[in-house]
């Protein structure tokens, strides 16, 4: 596994690597939040798993194993606006595009076929953003386009502005009765830009990139004494003791919001054999998201963490 992977998401990794193991991977995967570097690497550690013809180890020198670090391989393919078409329309993932990946599924393969969906565009990166990503690019995977000069191939989120709703609509019934060995997995910044159809058919996963430095725990750590009980009695302290952290540091709503979201994904890194408790913390990692969108809503602070509160407790009814 490549060393990036390991540090920022090793426990999806582990997971992904369970649920090929026991075969009950879905067919549609939507990996969204995070980075898209991160993101494009996990799709292709995927990949590799779905294909290794040893025993998936990270420096496996099978064939699969070394055509997907090469980006070379022939069943493991990235779609965008960019990469692998040959009409002209260099703005989205055409319709015409996607009848290409479909036609393909006609003829079967010996490979598991692997489609990744995301955005991308060759892009001198500013010294931020090298500082930032060098170590994506330098992950032991290959990228799928080689460096124009200073140019470097740069993935994004797919969207309603790069995909086309005609091709997504054209993928829908792959994603709903897909062909056997076969996965596509799309790369987003939220769930809200792929179309609700194709959403509520994949299994959707918050890709998180946090490093332990920057998150403080601490403040909220005890009413998670019980988790993933979580009570009622609580709730409305819990949201208080959110508000008032924030107000008394002077944080934004957002970083509040990034603690209990790191928190839960080193949660799932100490408990990612239990798969029960896994689903309940995706889940809750999630609704997080959700509440991050409802403070671009300008919906009051107070609100956004009263609301995560109820949610976290109401769901121990069920
Ligand atoms: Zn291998």
């Amino acid at each position: 596994m490549s060393s990036v992977i390991e540090k920022k998401c090793l426990y999806l990794s582990n997971f992904f690597k369970t649920a090929i193991e026991q075969n009950r991977l879905f067919h549609s995967l939507i990996l969204y939040g995070g980075n898209n570097y991160l993101k494009y690497l996990l799709s292709m550690e995927i990949a590799r798993q779905l294909n290794c013809t040893e025993s998936g180890e990270e420096n496996c020198e099978c064939q699969n194993c070394r055509w997907i670090r090469e980006n070379k391989h022939p069943a493991v393919v990235t779609i965008s606006k960019i990469d692998n078409k040959t009409d002209s329309s260099l703005t989205v993932i055409s319709e015409e595009q996607v009848n290409q990946v479909l036609d393909t599924l006609i003829n079967s393969s010996n490979y598991h076929r692997v489609f990744i969906f995301c955005d991308a565009q060759m892009k001198s990166l500013s010294v931020e953003e090298k500082e930032k990503y060098q170590e994506y690019i330098d992950s032991g995977f290959c990228l799928p386009q080689e460096n124009i000069e200073d140019k470097v191939w740069f993935p994004m989120g797919i969207n309603n502005s790069n995909f086309s709703s005609v091709a997504e609509n054209a993928m829908l019934k792959s994603v709903e009765e897909p062909p056997s060995n076969v996965t596509f997995i799309f790369l987003a910044n939220s769930k809200d830009d792929l179309l609700q159809t194709i959403v509520s058919r994949s299994q959707s996963f918050f890709v998180g990139d946090m490093d332990k430095i920057n998150y403080e725990t601490s403040f909220f750590e005890k009413y998670f004494e019980n988790y993933p009980y979580f009570d009622m009695t609580n709730a409305l302290s819990f949201a208080k003791c959110l508000y008032s952290y924030q107000i008394t540091k002077n944080y934004d709503t957002k970083y509040v919001l990034d603690c209990i979201q790191y928190y839960l994904t080193e949660l799932i890194k100490s408990n990612y054999d239990n798969k029960v408790l896994f689903n309940i913390i995706m889940r809750d990692i999630e609704k997080i998201e959700e509440s991050k969108k409802m403070t671009d809503s300008y919906i009051k602070e107070q609100t956004v963490y009263e609301d995560l509160a109820f949610y976290l407790a109401k769901k121990c009814k069920y």
